[in-house]
């Protein structure tokens, strides 16, 4: 929202506790129809004039996606007239002069199946207060209600729904439907609600309530493993911050046939899953689904410390209105992403081996990003808007992920404060003094905050670290930070398009011969193959070749995704081939010299006990072992 209309309520406004000034009906228009029904009834004394707005994008997700486009009718009325409504710009409407009560009727199209939106069909309702409560202006700060409405008897949908949500009930029936309250706009906002018929299973984390409330097709689903699972990882990150700030929590989980993705909140998260990622009953191994399953419940449960509480000062409260830009993005997305994945291994969930593929699998595609050499991690973190959320074929050539990249640097920094202090000093205590100093205190994180604390812990200067890591462009020493933490590191040619690297039981023996390269990432496509990325340097892009072009003929033989690597490799060494594809629907042709690959490969492994120092050993048991 723009800052200058926020006006602090008067504290006789802000404490009324029977009637908030904005109370919200939520309920169903046409489940068919992906359509809810909504009034804002907007109660005397409201702060005039009076204007409603919808936020234009949703805190954790930065990106611009303009929620009010999809509302598709609104209209107010006071004691039985029409109030004229003006539209003011994208997202604001101004009622027309009036005190007394007004209730502004609208219906806002939902059927956007991510955790970001709005979601509605006889399936499951599912929405975020940011896609659906109009937010009246300079009322922010006061508390609001929210009654949620079953559907009626006649709509055919949601006998068996119940809600999901840590909105704090007031008035409620035993599915869950009736009053809600929030502490203010914000609040609102931040309570993901689901609807729908769920599957639930609850745990305790030090005596606080936690719950998984599952929905889609997912009878097959081992419910009480997932929660087995979830606790101990859970336990593990409270015990790291020393504190857990809340009173519940809930993981919102929906299944579908392929999805993924999740969305951070204060006392909980939506996650979108691939249905065959959950643990199926009878199973008892770590699939690789359902690791990336954990490590993405993982990761969102650390955020409800890492940038719901610790958090930037750019976001205290946001400005919802427009793009709000921080250079710490990879503290808050790099570091969790870190400790998703270490949260696995230290909480014993996954093997020390697991951890060191998915760590090996990160240098990897950080290595196979050229665009690292352009862009840095905190320009990465202020571009988010438009060139992490808005990537395009060229995006590996020119920008790096905050998240990626990020992960990584935190491990260098965890492997720096060791090393720096003689092992008495880790991330984990950077984090702790984060939480003790910010997070619990409500102050927000200004650029520098994290360098200037990383120092005083480490008792030196650690500028070089931070201009090289995180201001500049140069590569990381990360063959430094492994032997630091008791690492072997190997890198070389990929085997296959699959091969990403991954954990070695012992120093790697003699490489594979390398398969010449064109320097691209392929998509299969019915007739050739098709280009989704061209990287910087590599033969496709030093021949014209393009993101997009199709690749029809190799050497004069009709190429398939099949045949791709297999026309390649009868090139001989040094040799070119002409290389046919279509640009839209002009053939053109190519003289192609392909290259032995690059060696981005990465393979990690365990030095064993005779190839490192007794310090190197005892930091690799406290780094992978945790508190
Ligand atoms: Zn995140």
């Amino acid at each position: 929202m723009d800052p200058s209309l926020i006006t602090e309520l008067s504290a006789a406004q802000a404490s009324t506790p029977a009637e908030p000034l904005c109370r919200y009906r939520i309920g169903v228009a046409s489940a068919a129809g992906h359509l809810f029904d909504l009034c804002l009834c907007i109660g005397a004394g409201s702060p005039t004039p009076r204007r409603l707005s919808l936020p234009a994008w949703i805190p954790g997700s930065y990106l611009v996606r303009d929620f009010a486009r999809h509302i598709v009718t609104i209209v107010a009325e006071s004691d039985g007239a029409a109030v004229p409504l003006t539209k003011r710009d994208k997202h604001t409407w101004e009622l027309g002069p009036t005190v007394g009560p007004v209730e502004v009727r609208y219906q806002v199209y939902a059927f956007d199946l991510s955790v970001r939106s709005a979601y509605l069909d006889p399936t499951r309702a599912y929405f975020n207060g940011s896609s659906l409560l109009l937010m009246l202006h300079g009322t922010e700060n006061a508390p609001c209600a929210l009654e949620m409405l079953r559907p009626s008897a006649r709509s055919g949908v949601g006998d068996d729904w119940t809600v999901e949500t840590t909105l704090t009930a007031t008035t409620v029936d035993g599915a869950g439907f009736g009053r809600y309250a929030a502490r203010d706009y914000w609040d609102a906002i931040d309570h993901p609600v689901q609807w729908a018929a769920h599957r639930g299973v609850g745990f305790a984390v030090g005596g606080v309530p936690h719950r998984v409330a599952l929905s889609g097709r997912v009878e097959h689903c081992d419910l009480d493993r997932l929660a087995a699972d979830l606790q101990p990882i859970c336990e593990y990150q409270a015990g790291l911050f020393g504190a857990l700030p809340i009173e519940r929590y809930l993981f919102l989980v929906t299944a579908v046939g392929d999805g993924y993705g999740g969305l951070e909140h204060r006392d909980s998260c939506s996650l979108l899953c691939a249905r065959d990622d959950l643990p199926a009953a009878g199973e008892r191994e770590v699939s690789e689904g359902y690791r990336k399953l954990l490590g993405l419940c993982s990761h969102e449960y650390f955020h409800l410390w890492n940038v719901k509480r610790i958090a930037p000062a750019a976001f205290s409260p946001p400005n919802l209105a427009r793009e709000v830009h921080t250079t710490l993005l990879w503290v808050f997305e790099g570091v969790t992403s870190y400790y998703d994945d270490l949260a696995l291994v230290r909480s014993g969930r996954i093997p020390v081996q697991s951890y060191l593929e998915l760590l090996a699998r990160s240098v990897t595609r950080l290595l196979r990003t050229p665009g690292r050499r352009r862009q840095s991690l905190a320009d990465a973190s202020f571009d988010a808007w438009t060139k992490f959320y808005k990537a395009d074929e060229n995006a590996p050539n020119a920008i790096v992920s905050y998240y990626l990249k990020g992960s990584l640097v935190a491990w260098g920094l965890d492997a720096e404060l060791r090393r720096h202090t003689c092992d008495a000093v880790s991330l984990d205590d950077l984090l702790r003094a984060l939480w003790s100093r910010y997070g619990a205190t409500g102050r927000g994180l200004a650029d520098g905050d994290v360098e200037a604390l990383a120092a005083e812990l480490c008792g030196r200067d650690l500028r070089p670290f931070f201009d090289r890591c995180v201001y500049g462009t140069d590569e990381l020493p990360i063959g430094d930070w492994c032997e630091a933490m008791g690492l072997g590191m190997h890198l070389r040619h990929a085997k296959d398009e699959r091969d990403e690297g991954g954990a070695l039981a012992a120093l790697p023996g003699e490489a594979a011969p390398a398969r010449p390269s064109l320097g691209v990432r392929t998509r299969r496509a019915a007739d050739g193959v098709g280009l989704l990325n061209v990287f910087e340097g590599g033969a496709a892009q030093r021949a014209g070749l393009s993101a997009g072009d199709l690749i029809v003929a190799i050497g004069g033989i009709r190429a398939t995704a099949d045949n791709f690597a297999q026309l390649l490799s009868r090139v001989p060494a040094g040799d070119s081939v002409a290389i046919h594809a279509f640009r839209r629907d002009e053939l053109l042709a190519f003289d192609v010299r392909p290259e032995a690959p690059p060696a981005d490969t990465c393979d990690l492994w365990l030095l064993p006990a005779a190839a490192v120092t007794t310090t190197q050993l005892a930091r690799r048991e406290r780094w992978l072992g945790g508190h």
